[in-house]
């Protein structure tokens, strides 16, 4: 039988099209832009939500005061060479946190998997630093306000599979048992973080997982890691909430990096993580927007992972399918597993 198709919640405000870095930057409104036509192009179910309200005192569960006045008062000119201000920044900041909060906390009163396309992004902001177009650490918010305001959720799982390494959210817990965080990225890129030798520290060591590929790992080096490492490590560390920072620049049409994942490839993992998260976590799943820049390629993919939750999937046959990375990067993944199993059984 097969199961009927139900809508799925999804976290959007205008101001997430309204966030502007100046003409020609790839982390442009065109993004989001192209994921809301794809989703209606074919007509796949979602409710749009509207964001919750965040304040500052919220924002101090991960960020300090400094930082949060750094990006409340910057005034209009570069925080970094990546990272335009201007007097709007702070409130579409708090936009962007509110749509993946609203999220979370929806995906936990439901125990359904909600989704959220927050500009700006987060995961390279840190506590007390703004980086690589991101101001707010918005999963990061979202994990600790869930801790916060939730009984019954202590552990909380974070998969980023953007192709930068999120370090901001690397720093944020990496010293935190309560919050497990793995990231895929391509090595040697930008933040230049990542090496699978950050493990975490203190009483969190072991709960990093960083899994740095090299360029050029597409399909076949992301899905043996993720069976061999990803998915395992997860069941072991029992979650009560799973959140997945989306990033669709390890596509291979990505113009920033040379990872290579096809969209069906893309889909394979969000699909596994999915499955986990309703095997396991019980339906507690939110996937929330990270990078991403070649906008067609980022919208079949994420939307994708839509029409797979609202079980309307196959929804259209994807255009870019070439899978360039058949079988995987072996001797990388056993150099990778070699590592992490000194903290989980692998
Ligand atoms: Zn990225």
């Amino acid at each position: 039988m097969v199961p009927e198709a139900s809508s799925v919640p999804l976290y959007y405000h205008e101001d997430y099209v309204r966030h502007e870095q100046g003409p020609g930057h790839p982390e442009s409104p065109e993004r989001v832009r192209e994921i809301l036509r794809y989703i209606k192009d074919h007509s796949l179910p979602v409710e749009l939500r509207e964001p919750v309200g965040i304040t500052e005192s919220d924002l101090e569960l991960v960020h300090s005061a400094f930082h949060i006045r750094r990006v409340r008062d910057f005034g209009v000119g570069y925080m970094d060479p990546d990272t335009f201000h201007t007097d709007r920044t702070f409130g579409f900041c708090l936009r962007a946190a509110g749509g993946v909060v609203g999220a979370v906390k929806q995906c936990i009163t439901e125990r359904r998997t909600t989704f959220a396309i927050p500009r700006p992004p987060g995961h390279h902001a840190g506590a007390d630093y703004n980086m690589g177009f991101c101001y707010l650490n918005n999963v990061a918010l979202s994990a600790r306000m869930a801790q916060k305001e939730f009984q019954d959720i202590e552990k909380v799982a974070i998969v980023d599979i953007d192709a930068h390494h999120g370090n901001g959210t690397n720093d944020i817990f990496n010293s935190d048992p309560s919050v497990l965080y793995i990231s895929t990225h391509e090595w040697g890129i930008f933040p230049g973080t990542g090496h699978y030798t950050d493990v975490g520290s203190g009483k969190g060591v072991g709960m990093t997982v960083n899994l740095p590929f090299n360029g050029g790992s597409g399909d076949g080096t992301f899905i043996t890691s993720f069976r061999e490492i990803v998915l395992p490590i997860l069941s072991q560390f029992g979650p009560d909430l799973l959140l997945v920072s989306f990033g669709g620049d390890a596509h291979f049409m990505d113009p920033l990096t040379t990872l290579s994942l096809s969209t069906p490839g893309y889909l394979e993992l969000v699909r596994s993580l999915i499955d986990i998260g309703n095997k396991e976590v019980g339906g507690r799943v939110c996937v929330e927007l990270e990078g991403g820049y070649h906008t067609y390629a980022l919208a079949e993919s994420f939307a994708g992972a839509i029409a797979y939750a609202s079980r309307t999937e196959p929804v259209a046959p994807a255009r870019f399918t070439q899978n360039m990375d058949e079988k995987g990067d072996r001797k990388h993944i056993k150099e990778l597993i070699d590592t992490t199993a000194s903290y989980w059984k692998l």
